[in-house]
C-alpha cells in the first residue's frame, strides 16, 4: 500500500483534508484512536469511524516481527520484518532514539562488501511500508528522534516512495527535518528531487572512496559520478538545506585506508559543510574484505580530524548491528540460524 492509496482510501469514504490528516497523524505516531485532546469518535465522519479499526489492522499488517537480535551494547536490536507478500527486511533500533528502515528488498547497485546487494533488486518498499517500519520501531520504544534511510536498498532507486514516506514523517509523524537522514550512493535525480522537496531531509552520502576507478569497482552500478562530482552535489543541497552532509566511509582494511585515500579525504572534504562518519567494516564471510583494528581506525580518525576534516569514528555501541545489512535476510532465506 502506498500512502497515496491510504489518502485515496479515507477521501472515499468522505474525509476531508484535516480528518485524513488527523488519521495519519494517530497512525505514524502510533497512538491509539482514542488518544489526543479532540477524540476521533463524534469528529470523524462516520464512514471513517467504522472502517477505522480495519485500516488500522490492515497498517499493522504491512510489517510484522519476524525475529529481533539484541545488539551487545543493549541499546540496539536488528529487527526481521516480514512483508506482506512473504518478502522481508530489516530494521535496525539505533542507540540513542533512532531507527535505521530499509526501503526496498534487495538492492541493484550491488557494493561488493554488502550482502543486500549480492541477489540484486527484488523490489521496491511502498510508502506506507516504510512508515509501518518506524510505527513498529515506536511501538518497541515509546522516544524516537531519528529516522535513517539507511538499511536494505538504495533510496534514490525507490525515490518516490521514500519523499513521500519523509513527507509524512516530517509532518504528521512529529519528526525535526534534520533527523530525518536520506542516505545515498550519489545519484543526480536524487539531488535534485530533495532541493525540490517539501520536508528536507539531512543528507548521508556513501563515498567509501576518492579514487574514481576504484568506487566503481567497490560499487559496481552506482551511477558514474566522481567522487568531486558527488562531493559539490551534496555540498549544494547541505548549503540549501542547512545541514550538514555526513559521509560514509565504510573502513576496509587494505582497500580504502592507505595514505593515498587519506591524501585524497582531505583534499575532497577539508573545508567543506559536513562531517565524516567512518565506520570499520562489519565483516561478512565469503565476502573477502577484513576490518582494520580499531587502533588503527582510530589513529584513522585522528589524523584526518588533525589535517581539518571532522571525522566520527563509530564507537563499537551498536555496531553489530549498525553495520552488513542484509545478513538476516540472507541467513533465512537458507534456513540457517540467525
Ligand atoms: Fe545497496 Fe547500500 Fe548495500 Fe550498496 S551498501 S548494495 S547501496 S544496500
Amino acid at each position: 500500500m502506498l500512502i497515496a492509496d491510504l489518502r485515496q482510501r479515507l477521501r472515499a469514504l468522505g474525509a476531508n483534508p484535516a480528518h485524513e490528516s488527523r488519521v495519519l497523524r494517530h497512525w505514524v505516531r502510533a497512538l491509539p484512536l482514542d488518544a489526543g485532546k479532540q477524540p476521533l469518535q463524534g469528529w470523524l465522519p462516520k464512514a471513517v469511524m467504522a472502517a477505522l479499526p480495519g485500516l488500522m489492522a490492515e497498517l499493522d499488517g504491512l510489517v510484522q516481527l519476524r525475529s529481533e537480535h539484541a545488539g551487545g551494547d543493549g541499546t540496539s536490536a536488528r529487527l526481521l520484518l516480514g512483508l506482506a507478500d512473504g518478502q522481508t527486511v530489516e530494521t535496525v533500533l539505533l542507540p540513542r532514539e533512532g531507527v535505521c528502515v530499509s526501503s526496498q528488498v534487495g538492492c541493484a547497485v550491488g557494493c561488493r562488501f554488502c550482502m543486500t546487494g549480492v541477489d540484486g533488486l527484488i523490489r521496491q518498499v511502498g510508502s506506507a511500508e516504510i512508515v509501518a517500519q518506524v510505527v513498529l520501531a515506536r511501538r518497541k520504544r515509546a522516544a524516537l528522534r531519528k529516522v535513517v534511510f539507511m538499511g536494505m536498498g538504495e533510496p534514490s532507486h525507490n525515490l518516490a516512495n521514500v519523499l513521500d514516506a519523509i513527507e509524512l514523517l516530517g509532518t504528521e509523524g512529529g519528526f525535526a527535518h534534520k533527523q530525518l537522514v536520506f542516505s545515498t550512493v550519489g545519484d543526480e535525480r536524487a539531488f535534485a528531487a530533495l532541493q525540490a522537496a517539501p520536508v528536507k531531509p539531512a543528507l548521508a552520502l556513501s563515498l567509501h572512496t576518492t579514487d574514481a576507478a576504484k568506487r566503481e569497482q567497490l560499487l559496481p552500478r552506482a551511477p558514474r559520478l566522481t567522487p568531486e562530482q558527488l562531493v559539490e552535489a551534496a555540498e549544494a543541497y547541505a548549503r540549501a538545506s542547512g545541514y550538514p552532509v555526513q559521509y560514509q566511509w565504510t573502513l576496509l582494511e587494505g582497500v580504502n585506508d592507505d595514505d593515498a585515500e587519506l591524501d585524497g579525504i582531505v583534499r575532497l572534504l577539508h573545508g567543506r559543510y559536513g562531517l565524516l562518519n567512518m565506520i570499520p567494516y562489519n565483516e561478512v564471510p565469503g565476502m573477502g574484505f577484513t576490518r582494520p583494528s580499531w587502533e588503527r581506525a582510530r589513529a584513522i580518525a585522528a589524523e584526518l580530524s588533525r589535517r581539518g576534516v571532522l571525522t566520527k569514528l563509530r564507537d563499537s555501541a551498536g555496531q553489530d548491528v549498525e553495520g552488513g545489512c542484509g545478513q538476516l535476510r540472507a541467513r533465512e532465506a537458507v534456513g540457517r540460524p540467525a
